[in-house]
């Protein structure tokens, strides 16, 4: 988780858009779903991301969700 919250602040100080997706590691609880469902859906068996690149209206929800994340599943990455 320490390695997402260091994610957060840089993409807050310096602006960047992202992408974001969920890795297998995924335990199902559906916290990012509750947290943000416009980008966050149940799959079969784990959570999918709607999205590939975050709208920027969501950002703050996403980063949220990540770092709710029981288990780090959700990878938030900057666009170049
Ligand atoms: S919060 Fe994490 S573990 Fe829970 S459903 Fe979403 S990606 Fe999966």
């Amino acid at each position: 988780m320490a390695t997402n919250i260091v994610a957060y602040f840089i993409f807050q100080l310096w602006g960047f858009t992202m992408n974001v997706r969920i890795e297998d590691t995924c335990v199902a609880c559906g916290v990012c779903v509750d947290i943000c469902p416009d980008v966050f859906e149940m799959g079969d068996d784990i959570a999918v991301a709607l999205v590939e690149k975050v709208p920027s209206t969501l950002i703050e929800k996403v980063e949220e969700a990540a770092y709710d994340c029981p288990v780090d599943a959700i990878i938030l990455t900057k666009v170049e």
